[in-house]
This record gives C-alpha cells, sequence and structure tokens, in this order.
C-alpha cells in the first residue's frame, strides 16, 4: 500500500484504488489533485462495467465459496464464474434466509453464508418501516470500507460545480443508535451506527462538520440533536453545506430549532450549556466550541422570533451553497418544504445505498430532485435486475435476471444483489427505471419499494401514486391558500363496507393568515381521487367497491410524535422514515386517531371511463 496515504478515509481510498488501479494517463492526471484522481476513478469503473462486475463476482464466490449455502446448498463446488453462478444460485427474498441468518446470530460459527476466512462480524438492522420487519442483514469487518470512499467521491463531484467547497465545513446531522447484541454475541446495528463508529468515521478527513463525533454518539436524540444544532450556530459562517441523510432528519432539525431556540441563544449568550444535555462526553466537546457570544444570541433570537421560518437555513447560515440530503423515492414529498426552508438551495441526493450494501451515486449533485438518476457503482456488489414486466406467475425469475451492463433504457427492474457480506442474488425490494448511461455503466431513477401500500380489492396503490396524489391536491388547493401537507401516511378502513382509504394529514401554515376550511379538504379528498389509478377510480364509479376517500387531519406535532414512537422502539432518527402506510401497525393508528382535528370525505365520485370513452 502507498505509505503516503493518510489515515482511514484516504487509505481505503487508496486500498480501492489498489483493487481497481487507474491507467497510465489517469494516473499522471491524479498528481494534478486528488479530486482529480477520484473523478478519473469513477470515468473508469463506469468505462469498464462488464469487466469489474465479472471480477467482483469472482472475487466474492472466491471469498465465500467455501460457505454452507454456496458449496452445499447451491453446489458451486468452487466454481467462481458468471455461467456457473447463474445455473446454480437461486434468487432469494429476506425470508429464505432467515434460517441460516438465525443461526449465524445464534452462535453457529461455522462457514455458514461467508467464507471460513471472512466470518459475519456483526448485522445490520434495516430501518424495518419498509417490509414492516426489522431485517438482520450480515456484515463483515473488511467490507463495509468498500464504500467508504464515497464521501470522498462526492466531494469530489460536488466540487465540479461549487468551488471551494472542500474549504467550508457541513452543518450534517448525524445520529447513531443503541445497539443489540444477538444471542450467539454478535453486535446488531443501523448501518449509520456501525459507520459511526468506525475509525474511518471517526477520523476522515474527507468529512468535515460542525458535530462533534461525541454528539452524533450520543444515544439520547434530544441531547445528540440538541449539542449539534448548538455547535452549528457556534459555526454558522463557516457552513457551506446543510444536510442529514435523509429529507426527513433534515426537516426534523429544522423543527427543533423551531421549538428550541429559545433555550439554544440563552446558551450561546451564556456560554454555558443547558443542562439538560448531561451526556459528559457531549458536555466536554461542546466546551470546546461555545464561548459566551451574546451578538450571535441577538442575531439567533431576532431571526428565529420573526414568525416567518421561510429561508430560515440560508438566513442563520448565510453561506450555505446547497442542501446535502436524499430527497428522492420516499424523501420526494419534502423537496417543497425543503425549498421553503432553504430559500430555494439547491438539494444535492448524492448516494443510494441500503443496509444490503452500497449501490450508487448521484454523478450530477445539483440537477433537480425529480431528475435524479444513480450510477450504479460496479466495484461494491455484484448487481443484477429483475424486469418488472415478466409473468409473474414464472417461476423461473432467476433465468430472467439481467445483468448490470445489458439492463436496457426505459425499463423497471427490481434491484438483486450477491454482496461480499453473504447475501447471494437477493431481493433488495426497490423497483428502479433505467433513464440513460454515464459510459457503459446504467443511471437509475428510483421508483418505488416493491410494496404495494393500499390495496382494498382489486386496486393497488403504491408508494409514488399516493405521493402524486397528495401532491396534486397540495399544490391544486393548499398551496394558493398559504398552506401544505406537512407530513402524511395513509391506511385502508375496512371497518366500513365498502372499505375506503384514510389519508393522515398534517398540515402546515405558510401564510400565518391561511384559513383551510372544511369544503377545501373535501375538495382535496376528491382532487386525491381524480389522482389514482384507473383500477381505483373503476372500483368507486362502475364497482362501488371502494368508499369515498378521507382525510384526517391531525395536530401539529402528530409526525414528529410517531418518529418519536418509532424511535422508542428501536429505530435509528438517521434512518427513519415516514410509514406511508399503517395499515397493520394498530398502535399507529391508535396514535394518529388520537390526535385527529378534523375528518373530512370525498363528496363525489372521481371522474372514470371504460377504456376508449374518456
Ligand atoms: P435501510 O437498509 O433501512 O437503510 O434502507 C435502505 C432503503 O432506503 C433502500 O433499499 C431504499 O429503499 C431506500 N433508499 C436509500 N437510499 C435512497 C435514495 N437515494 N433514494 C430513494 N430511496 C433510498
Amino acid at each position: 500500500m502507498n505509505r503516503q496515504c493518510r489515515a482511514t478515509d484516504e487509505t481505503l481510498w487508496c486500498s480501492l484504488r489498489e483493487a481497481f488501479p487507474l491507467p497510465s494517463w489517469s494516473r499522471a492526471m491524479a498528481k494534478e489533485s486528488s479530486y482529480a484522481e477520484k473523478l478519473a476513478f469513477i470515468e473508469e469503473i463506469t468505462t469498464d462495467v462488464d469487466a469489474v462486475q465479472e471480477r467482483v463476482l469472482a472475487e466474492i464466490l472466491g471469498r465465500n465459496g467455501d460457505s454452507e449455502y454456496l458449496a452445499k446448498k447451491c453446489g458451486l463446488a468452487g466454481a467462481t464464474d458468471r455461467a456457473t453462478f447463474r445455473a446454480k444460485v437461486p434468487m432469494v427474498s429476506y425470508q429464505d434466509l432467515q434460517p441460516y441468518i438465525r443461526r449465524i446470530a445464534d452462535g453457529d460459527r461455522s462457514p455458514i453464508l461467508t467464507g471460513a476466512a471472512h466470518p459475519v462480524t456483526e448485522f445490520l438492522t434495516s430501518s424495518g418501516t419498509s417490509g414492516g420487519e426489522r431485517k438482520l442483514l450480515p456484515n463483515v469487518e473488511d467490507v463495509l470500507g468498500r464504500g467508504m470512499p464515497m464521501p470522498s467521491l462526492v466531494t469530489a463531484l460536488i466540487s465540479q460545480n461549487v468551488p471551494g467547497i472542500g474549504q467550508g465545513t457541513a452543518l450534517y446531522f448525524h445520529f447513531a443508535k443503541s445497539e443489540t447484541t444477538t444471542p450467539g454475541g454478535l453486535p446488531a446495528r443501523t448501518v449509520l451506527t456501525s459507520l459511526y463508529k468506525s475509525n474511518r468515521f471517526k477520523n476522515s478527513p474527507g468529512i468535515s462538520t460542525t458535530s462533534p463525533l461525541a454528539a452524533i454518539l450520543c444515544e439520547d436524540t434530544f441531547q445528540s440533536m440538541y449539542a449539534q444544532m448548538l455547535c452549528g450556530l457556534c459555526r454558522r459562517r463557516d457552513v457551506v453545506r446543510v444536510g442529514a441523510v435523509f429529507a426527513s432528519g433534515l426537516l426534523r432539525a429544522v423543527r427543533f430549532l423551531q421549538v428550541n431556540w429559545e433555550q439554544l441563544a440563552a446558551d450561546v449568550e451564556a456560554g454555558v450549556l443547558n443542562s439538560r444535555v448531561t451526556d459528559k462526553s457531549v458536555r466536554e466537546a461542546v466546551a470546546g466550541v461555545l464561548r459566551p457570544d451574546p451578538e450571535l444570541a441577538r442575531f439567533v433570537r431576532a431571526e428565529c422570533s420573526k414568525g416567518d421560518w421561510a429561508g430560515i437555513i440560508t438566513r442563520i447560515w448565510p453561506n450555505t451553497k446547497y442542501l446535502e440530503t436524499i430527497a428522492t423515492g420516499a424523501m420526494a414529498q419534502y423537496v417543497w418544504t425543503l425549498n421553503y426552508y432553504s430559500g430555494g438551495l439547491p438539494v444535492a441526493s448524492m448516494g443510494y445505498a441500503s443496509s444490503e450494501c452500497n449501490i450508487g451515486l448521484n454523478l450530477h449533485p445539483l440537477c433537480d430532485p425529480s431528475e435524479v438518476s444513480y450510477t450504479i457503482m460496479p466495484n461494491m456488489a455484484y448487481f443484477e435486475f429483475l424486469p418488472m414486466d415478466i409473468d409473474a406467475g414464472d417461476a423461473s425469475h432467476a433465468d430472467q435476471l439481467v445483468e448490470l451492463a445489458r439492463v436496457e433504457v426505459g425499463r423497471e427492474y427490481e434491484l438483486v444483489v450477491t454482496t461480499y457480506a453473504g447475501l447471494n442474488r437477493y431481493r433488495v425490494g426497490d423497483i428502479l427505471r433505467v433513464t440513460g448511461f454515464h459510459n457503459a455503466a446504467p443511471q437509475f431513477s428510483f421508483v418505488r419499494r416493491r410494496n404495494v401500500l393500499l390495496s382494498i380489492e382489486a386496486d393497488k396503490t403504491d408508494e409514488a401514486e399516493l405521493q402524486r396524489a397528495v401532491d396534486r391536491a397540495s399544490s391544486a388547493l393548499l398551496r394558493p391558500l398559504g398552506a401544505a401537507v406537512l407530513d402524511y401516511t395513509s391506511r385502508t378502513c375496512t371497518e366500513t363496507i365498502p372499505g375506503h382509504y384514510v389519508i393522515y394529514w398534517e398540515l402546515m401554515m405558510t401564510n400565518k393568515d391561511a384559513a383551510v376550511d372544511d369544503d377545501v379538504l373535501e375538495r382535496c379528498c376528491l382532487e386525491m381521487e381524480e389522482a389514482l389509478s384507473a383500477v381505483y377510480r373503476q372500483s368507486r364509479v362502475a364497482d362501488g367497491s371502494i368508499g369515498p376517500l378521507e382525510i384526517r387531519v391531525v395536530r401539529p406535532g402528530t409526525f414528529e410524535a410517531l418518529m418519536d414512537y418509532a424511535v422508542s422502539r428501536g429505530t435509528s432518527v438517521g434512518q427513519y422514515k415516514v410509514p406511508r402506510c399503517v395499515t397493520a401497525l394498530p398502535a399507529v393508528i391508535e396514535l394518529l386517531d388520537s390526535r385527529v382535528v378534523s375528518c373530512h370525505f370525498s363528496p363525489k365520485l372521481p371522474h372514470w371511463a371504460p377504456a376508449g370513452q374518456r
């Protein structure tokens, strides 16, 4: 290894470079600047996609070929080539692997999913709000590092559009979560917690943030957020980017400021941290940053007491160039609110990753959020794609899997991964659409999670459809009045006959004089129905098998309470995503229903006509 490399992120970058050496032309270019080298790496790796994938598969099968799963269950017999892999290894879901995972979690140290030389060292717990159940995904110590150059690749990409970005610092809200231990003694924690606790994160020169590590690692959400916000305020002029992993986390931080600015300002004035922060290491870390600053305290009070929160991010952190947060998929509905609080700053959704593995990068980070595509990084795992337009009844789905270099523009696929950490042809559950290519590497827009959200009978409403419907009603009927939907979720109500959709809305007034009366909310119900699928409207109009859609308006703060509830049950704040459907979560329904302030029903039938008569 090149001894000149600095620790951690740079070291990992160097080892990655070693695994995928640059040709001589780009090595020469690399001398110019490390950004140039990283950009050259992206160029190279996206040019040689198929060869890189073949090599990655051989490497994975070489590492894990002696595992019980590959050797005995699949009968791979040491083969590392694609043809044998395709012929012998089935496509699986979490349920298929659960018995193997259980044994590892219970302490069986034989090579079950990974090779004898690469034992599972921890489990990563998925957010659990997508499929309902929290999944335990195996991880191997050296594997997460494959993704760690991501932050430095991201900074290199951004530097092309925002000169000097490397010099400033980021106000980036990170949250670690408490971890558990499996009966067999392995840690089970979120992927972000695993990352934050790793040495490569602690020492990474690629990530300069205002948040002290002690605050990030503090498992008490209030103390962690308070300390991160306070440090962000103290260094407000150094901040050039503001972010959190998911848009919902960033908005929660804004909300935190709305609720706690008076106390934060008092702390800044006195230079003394609030006694509600009791964690010793957090107090020590904040003491290194906090000084009595009456002028800053006056400024915070003046900005936050105006009652006008439009553009608050750029008012408080005036040098912010863009927001760095994921605003695609389920997070797309927050784009409008992000714009509102930031005064329209660009929103960079930089990466696409999961507990299974790191997946892709957005090579055009400052593009409009609705146009984001992720380029899958072919060195992260072996990627295959299940076409969405094949016959669902066909049992031989694995035969239909398409390799990364062979997907077609315009088609939708479900992502299937084979990882260094022992998942083989594993369905992630994400549906992606191919939007184009960067060199030979396909680019994908995130379409949705596989699971349907709402269904009363033949209708199948997914997350994207529901979001479009909420968006349509909100932009047509609420925004002109100075109101918006701050957050929402849904469920089917089958206590009535016929059943109907119930959509819970928390409203936000962007104009303090906004009046949203019953009539407007009834029209919102109808507008949503108009936006739902033809199958839904047919059921409503022709079949009468679905009742009028209902909006239940909930009290301000309800979605925060929902998040607190999820966090109290083990979800990490950093990974939390509002469940878009709560039909199967009676405790959450109870929480929501206890906070309903008014109910509204669609006043008439939406439009529907048989095909050809529209
Ligand atoms: P988890 O494993 O709990 O961290 O959740 C990973 C899932 O979050 C992915 O499988 C996606 O469904 C979703 N996700 C992650 N990154 C993005 C992104 N950039 N855009 C949309 N959805 C994402």
